[in-house]
């Protein structure tokens, strides 16, 4: 099965410029969808991850089945404020400015291996700012999945700046 082909391509989203992957075709098709959490689950049953780390929104929408696949805890990062208990925080910078995400200050025990998931890798921001939450919770990353790799983008160079080996379904 390709996914590729669940991937729909729209030009000029949400500015002029972005070629945006919407991922909502292939989350609406029950085999593709299927397909793609045990795809990723094959590649790190064999990491030793213990919780799934993954940020709101769309990386939910991949971390959490694919935690509950792997018979492993999830942990939410969400926007600041939207975590009703004490919260860590890490800023990273984008493109223009800086974005915050926060967990849990209790989510992850010290020396616990976490695998982190995102929809997308882009610039690698969202990326980084998961590797600094986990790395200040002083976790272990075993490892970080995408569905999509932008590889002409920053990311891939970032993720290695970081000392982060990624695995992506499509690149
Ligand atoms: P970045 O932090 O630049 O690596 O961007 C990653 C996040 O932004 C991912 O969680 C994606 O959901 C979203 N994103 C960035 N660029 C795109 C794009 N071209 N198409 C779809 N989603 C994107």
């Amino acid at each position: 099965m390709n996914l590729r082909d669940y991937i729909r391509d729209i030009p000029d989203f949400p500015k002029q410029g972005i070629l945006f992957f919407d991922i909502t075709p292939l989350m609406a098709d029950p085999k593709a969808f299927r397909h793609t959490i045990d795809t990723m689950a094959d590649r790190f049953r064999s990491v030793g991850a213990t919780k799934i780390m993954a940020a709101e929104a769309r990386g939910f929408i991949f971390g959490a089945p694919l935690a509950y696949t792997m018979g492993i805890g999830f942990v939410p990062v969400r926007k600041p404020g939207k975590l009703p208990y004490k919260t860590r925080s890490v800023s990273y910078e984008l493109e223009y400015g800086t974005d915050t995400l926060s967990m849990h200050e209790d989510a992850i025990a010290p020396g616990e291996k976490v695998l982190l998931i995102d929809d997308l890798l882009a610039t690698g921001g969202t990326a980084g700012g998961l590797v600094q939450l986990a790395r200040e919770a002083r976790a272990e990353v075993v490892g970080m999945g995408f569905l999509v790799e932008l590889s002409f983008l920053d990311g891939p160079g970032k993720m290695q700046s970081i000392g982060i080996s990624y695995d992506a379904l499509l690149s």
